[in-house]
């Protein structure tokens, strides 16, 4: 690849890192309406696609 070099490595990596802190895709949750990953467990209500995941006993426990 004769074109390889026309950038330095200073460039490349100040895009990339450019990219990395775009702002995350985020969908709300059916439930709760919390801004959160798509196809993640939910943190606020521990709800993924329409199912308890997260058993509410558990956060009972913490005490
Ligand atoms: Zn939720």
């Amino acid at each position: 690849m004769s074109r390889s070099r026309r950038h330095s490595h200073m460039r490349v990596a100040r895009r990339r890192a450019l990219q990395k802190a775009a702002v995350p895709h985020l969908v709300p949750c059916p439930k709760c309406k919390t801004p959160r990953l798509p196809h993640r467990l939910c943190p606020t209500c521990g709800t993924y696609a329409g199912r308890q995941v997260v058993r509410q006993e558990e956060r009972k426990r913490a005490s």
